[in-house]
């Protein structure tokens, strides 16, 4: 029940009940979550591999265990003194070798797909679905921009050192989706993984290492935002910053740079969501239950892709709601290492005592609809839950975790788009509706990055659905898409001669 606590033994972090589960008539066996989950084909990979328990024991080596020394403001100076001697080398490096080493990391993530899984469902709680999808879309992003500087390598003129401070809820897809684009690009990098993931981060260093990046050229600092992060962003060698994570940290890292003497430096931060789904009256009410419990309580709430507010319709609602309540009854809240387990813990205390603060709000302002039942105990489980709020304007900041908020409207969709823009915020929108004509006109409407028709709204895969958003979600360019890499190089210069 532990098995997001990074300091309990492997033997006490396994000790569920996954051998239980497999021999329980009736209970999904993997390879049905595994086409429930519709990857067994893409994957490429037996999921009842990840069945036994001694199967995650042994992935998990005694490096995996052993705590992530957290760098100290010497450790800074050093990695950055290091980075910046080695930056020339390796942007001297053919554009086509950088990619190499990208491709090389890809195969030997996919060769150890089972390895990170059991790392991410130890440190981050993912559920053994989640994990796998994201171990596919760190190959998806490794190879993907190595496939776009291969096809345009004259452009790839490293900036210098890029700082990548990355998120604890993609721990392995978004840290390797960083480094592999300024690495590829031609920057050394000074890698800061969010700082409840640290393994995950090392393995993922040690691959990229492995592959052929020199170890000077991309350094790991594990430690505090406050003090790492701050540092690396301060130093005179910071050439630009990629972030992911919460939109106040982005703005602090907006103002570190505006404050920093030398030249500009840029910064590409994807930030969190008020992200909303809007249903008429003509949607399909399955289908939008589907969208709705993968969108707001799959990974336990916490993307920032995910759904925090449910529009209906009122002609509709009622049907809605009711079939809502029904759902959200089935989802099985538990450990991560059961495979049938839909909703996982969250990251840590913090995030867990802040949310259910939310939720006690909630509780005593607006109308409670439904909540899940809880499997097993376990301090970090929250059980996904669903209010009905009265106006828009009552939700102001994103509540990073398995909590949906649910708003009547009438008279025109057009009305609601609009009190959405108001919100700031600017990632995934969903639009659930049998008029194609309707569906067009609010996506061309709506402020967002990514718009989502008649389906979830998470998930985006890389090279086909580019992910990012505007306004308080984030700079762009957008993640996984062709204008990526561009932020991370300097445009060669334009020769002309007579
Ligand atoms: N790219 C992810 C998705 O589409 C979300 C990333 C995040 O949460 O930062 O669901």
């Amino acid at each position: 029940h532990q098995l997001c606590d990074p300091e309990l033994p492997i033997e006490q972090l396994l000790a569920s009940p996954l051998d239980q589960v497999l021999s329980t008539p009736g209970l999904p066996l993997p390879a049905q979550l595994f086409e429930r989950e519709g990857r067994r084909n893409s994957m490429g990979l037996d999921f009842t591999e990840l069945a036994p328990r001694e199967a995650l024991q042994q992935a998990l080596t005694q490096a995996d265990t052993e705590p992530v020394p957290k760098a100290g403001q010497s450790d800074v100076e050093q990695a950055m003194a290091r980075l910046q001697a080695a930056a020339p080398a390796w942007a001297a490096c053919p554009v086509l070798d950088r990619a190499a080493c990208l491709r090389r990391a890809a195969d030997a993530l996919e060769a150890q797909t089972l390895a990170f899984c059991a790392r991410l469902t130890h440190e981050a709680g993912k559920t053994a679905a989640d994990a796998m999808a994201e171990v596919r879309e760190a190959v998806d992003f490794l190879r993907y921009y190595a496939g776009q500087a291969e096809q345009d390598p004259a452009l790839m003129r490293g900036r210098g050192v890029f700082v990548c401070i990355s998120p604890w809820n993609f721990p392995l897809a978004i840290f390797a989706g960083q480094m592999a684009a300024a690495l590829v690009a031609g920057n050394a990098v000074a890698a800061k993984p969010a700082e409840q993931t640290p393994a995950v981060a090392r393995a993922m260093v040690a691959l990229l290492h492995e592959a052929g990046v020199p170890r000077d050229a991309l350094q790991l600092l594990h430690g505090p935002g406050e003090r790492v992060g701050a540092a690396l962003v301060a130093h005179a060698a910071c050439a630009g910053v990629s972030f992911t994570g919460s939109t106040a940290v982005a703005q602090h890292i907006h103002r570190a740079l505006a404050a920093q003497p030398g030249p500009p430096r840029p910064l590409i931060a994807e930030t969190g969501g008020l992200n909303a789904m809007v249903v008429d009256s003509t949607a399909l009410p399955e289908q939008v239950i589907d969208a709705v419990v993968q969108s707001a309580f799959r990974s336990a709430g916490q993307r920032c892709s995910a759904l925090r507010l449910l529009c209906l319709h009122d002609g509709i609602a009622d049907r809605v709601i009711e079939m809502l309540r029904g759902a959200m009854a089935e989802l099985r809240v538990g450990s991560p290492a059961r495979l049938d387990t839909d909703v996982g813990p969250l990251i840590d205390d913090e995030a867990h005592v802040h949310i259910a603060r939310h939720v006690l709000r909630l509780r005593r302002e607006a109308r409670f609809i439904a909540e899940s039942p809880l499997a097993e105990p376990h301090p970090r489980l929250l059980a996904p839950i669903a209010f009905e709020i009265g106006r828009i304007d009552e939700l102001r900041e994103e509540i990073f975790g398995p909590v949906l908020h649910v708003l009547r409207w009438q008279g025109e969709p057009e009305g609601v788009i609009d009190a959405i823009n108001a919100l700031g915020y600017g990632l995934t929108l969903g639009l659930q509706t049998r008029i194609d004509s309707r569906a067009e006109r609010l996506a061309a409407l709506a402020r967002v990055g990514n718009v989502y028709v008649n389906r979830n709204i998470v998930g985006a895969v890389v090279g086909v659905q580019p992910f990012g958003g505007e306004g308080l979600s984030g700079t762009g360019p957008k993640a996984g898409g062709p204008s990526y890499l561009r932020r991370f190089v300097a445009e060669p210069a334009l020769r002309t001669s007579l």
